[in-house]
Formats: C-alpha cells, sequence, structure tokens
C-alpha cells in the first residue's frame, strides 16, 4: 500500500512531467525547460566549430564540451535521418550522459534551387527533419545555408518555402529559423531596375538586400532569425541597425569572430549582447571556424567560452 507521502511525491514529479511537456511552447519564450546551476552562465556551441576532432569520439567529445563549461549545443551534421554514424535516439542519450542539452540543429534541405515543381519535395523533407528533432529535443530548427537567389520572384518563393517549413516545425512545438552568411547581404535588382556599374557598383544602395526580403516576406510567427553577427559583419553590415530595425525577429544569435572570440577587433560583442539582451535574447552558440596556428578546435572552443565567461557583459 503507498503512504501517502508517496503519493504525493509521485503526483509532484507527474506534476513537474506534466509542465515540462506543456513548456514546449511553438515561441521560444524563455529558456526556462533548460535546467539551470545557479551562478553559471548557459553558454551554447555549435557543434561544427569542433568537427572531426568531435565525430572521431562522440561520447569523449561531448563530455569534454560540458567540463569547458558549456550548457547547451546546437546540432550540425544531421542527414539521412541520422546524426553522422547515429541513430538519433542513441546520439540524444551521448549528450544527454554528457550533461548537455540539444537545444538546436542546422539541417539543409538536398536541394539550393527552389522550384515550384520541387517545393514538396522540400516540405516532405521538412516533415521527416522535425519528427526526428522531436526525438533529438530541439527547441528549435535551423536552415543555415540561402537557397539561391537572384530576382524578387526566387525571394519570395524562398519566403513561401520558410513559413510553410516554419507551419511544419510549429506543430510539433519546434520554432523554425534561418542563419545567414554574407552572400545574404547582397544586393538584387528591384523588377524593372537597371543596377549600377563600376567600380563601386556593390557599395551603391539599388534595389533590395536579399536579408531584408526574407525578412520581410517570412511570417514572424513561422520564421525567427539566427543572425551570425560575424556574417553580418562579413557582408557590411552593423549587426545593431538590424536589432534596432526588427526587435522581435533575432531570438538566437551565432557569437562568432574572425578566430578566437574578442581577439580580432572586428566584432563590438559588448554592444551586440546590450542590444540583443535588450531585444529579449533567448540563447546564443559560440562557433568558430578558422583556429590560430599551434590550436587545435577545442582549445578554440575553451578559448572561446573564457572570454564570454569572464566578460561582465554576457549574463
Ligand atoms: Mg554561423
Amino acid at each position: 500500500m503507498e503512504t501517502k507521502r508517496e503519493f504525493l511525491k509521485k503526483l509532484s514529479l507527474m506534476t513537474v512531467g506534466g509542465l515540462m511537456a506543456g513548456s514546449i511552447a511553438p515561441v521560444i519564450a524563455s529558456t526556462k525547460n533548460i535546467p539551470t546551476v545557479a551562478g553559471k552562465k548557459m553558454i551554447g556551441l555549435q557543434i561544427y566549430s569542433l568537427g572531426k576532432e568531435l565525430t572521431d569520439n562522440v561520447p569523449a567529445g561531448m563530455k569534454k564540451i560540458a567540463e569547458i563549461g558549456y550548457s547547451t549545443i546546437e546540432l550540425a551534421g544531421y542527414g539521412n535521418r541520422k546524426m553522422g554514424q547515429y541513430e538519433v535516439d542513441a546520439y540524444r542519450k551521448i549528450v544527454d550522459d554528457a550533461g548537455l542539452k540539444i537545444t538546436s540543429s542546422h539541417v539543409n534541405p538536398a536541394t539550393r534551387n527552389f522550384t515550384r515543381e520541387n517545393v514538396a519535395s522540400i516540405y516532405e523533407f521538412w516533415k521527416l527533419a522535425v519528427e526526428d528533432h522531436v526525438k533529438l529535443g530541439v527547441r528549435t530548427l535551423v536552415q543555415p545555408m540561402m537557397p539561391s537567389i537572384e530576382t524578387h520572384d526566387d525571394a519570395k518563393l524562398v519566403c513561401e518555402v520558410f513559413n510553410k517549413a516554419g507551419e511544419i516545425a510549429k506543430a510539433a512545438g519546434i520554432k523554425w529559423g534561418y542563419h545567414n552568411h554574407n552572400m545574404e547581404f547582397k544586393r538584387i535588382a528591384k523588377p524593372g531596375e537597371k543596377p549600377p556599374t563600376g567600380p563601386f557598383a556593390s557599395f551603391m544602395p539599388f534595389g533590395d538586400v536579399i536579408y531584408d526580403l526574407l525578412l520581410a516576406g517570412t511570417d514572424p510567427n513561422l520564421v525567427f532569425f539566427e543572425m551570425d553577427v560575424y556574417w553580418t559583419v562579413m557582408g557590411q553590415n552593423d549587426p545593431l541597425e538590424y536589432f534596432e530595425k526588427y526587435p522581435t525577429r533575432f531570438p538566437v544569435l551565432h557569437i562568432k569572430d574572425r578566430s578566437v572570440l574578442g581577439q580580432s577587433g572586428m566584432m563590438n560583442f559588448e554592444n551586440i549582447f546590450k542590444k540583443a539582451y535588450a531585444n529579449g535574447l533567448v540563447e546564443y552558440y559560440v562557433e568558430i571556424e578558422k583556429i590560430k596556428a599551434n590550436m587545435t578546435q577545442f582549445d578554440g572552443v575553451k578559448a572561446c567560452f573564457d572570454y564570454l565567461n569572464n566578460s561582465a557583459f554576457v549574463k
């Protein structure tokens, strides 16, 4: 016979479970469903940063990421309904066992050329990807590569497909987003407009910036933007101007520099964090590609963590 105390304990666990399940909302409202440790900064890592150093031994690598101090990870490498060599359930278990939480994942559909003929296959791709990512436990699913956009009509179709992908993800409680590089800041001519020529043509404010067309053409309830602040600067743009103009569209960021965070002089992370927090930043992921000589990827990933952990402007 169960004592009242045991019954109440069980009930409280059920309530917690119920609340947790209920907290998977279609919007990225908070980080509350991620266990926090008092006094520890919640810093995320895009695992692409580690390349082969992680994929060679995923269980050991995940433990190392947690030991450095990261709390959350954003995946890269999903394909053929697997995470590298692992089934998604097995992969999630490895990450859980390391004490990390998978909060996001970068996924590209098979084609960069969207047409009226192939959109159905892209929607089918997202349906399966969403199914697998429910198992992985993500809150967000992000397309990291730009589909081909040369004209306003291309941009219109891409926005339509993004909205639909967002709808498919939303139905499963996942928020769908788009991650930029620098090519999104290319300008394309307005219909009928003749692009300027000459040595300064690319700096002239003609036509429309592709990124702006994506922001304007997608439904804020279905598509968010994970701004990669480094690539935005590489695209000759100011992240803060975008945060000012679209305060609700960037709940997630990629925090990236030319190499180790804070060392190049190109990026004003203090201003970036200040403005992003004011706008309600929910999550951010460190990303590092080019490592300085005599450093491993893990060394670089640790140096980035230390930079953010020691920066007073990072909460
Ligand atoms: Mg990035």
